[in-house]
């Protein structure tokens, strides 16, 4: 989509603990090996002591955002032609438009 650019939209510092979930464990029961976990990790912090298997990654999100209004560029299933916004809806025309004189042209030259 031309009227569309992948834009960074969400970035977040994830701390994995690196705690294992296992097979028997429900989401209630991991959470609380996760808080203590989180717990140790704030410990490590105060006192340096060590630990290993600690990592810090930065989570990002990337979106197709339309590069008029900026909002996720929604398009009609059928057509293609975006819903989003006029000025994305008028370059998508200006696009077709030079897509079909350019198809009429290939024709009258084949
Ligand atoms: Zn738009």
């Amino acid at each position: 989509m031309s009227y569309t650019k992948k834009v960074l939209t969400e970035a977040k510092a994830v701390i994995d603990l690196n705690v294992r979930r296992y097979y028997w464990q429900d989401a209630t029961d991991y959470e609380k090996d996760l808080k203590s976990a989180a717990a140790d990790l704030m410990d490590f912090l105060r006192d340096h002591r060590s630990r290993d298997g600690y990592s810090i990654d930065i989570e990002t999100t990337y979106e197709e955002l339309c590069i008029y209004c900026h909002r996720t560029g929604e398009d009609d299933d059928e057509t293609g032609e975006p819903l989003c916004c006029r000025k994305a809806m008028e370059r998508w025309q200006a696009d077709e438009y030079c897509k079909l004189a350019m198809h009429k042209e290939g024709l009258d030259h084949a």
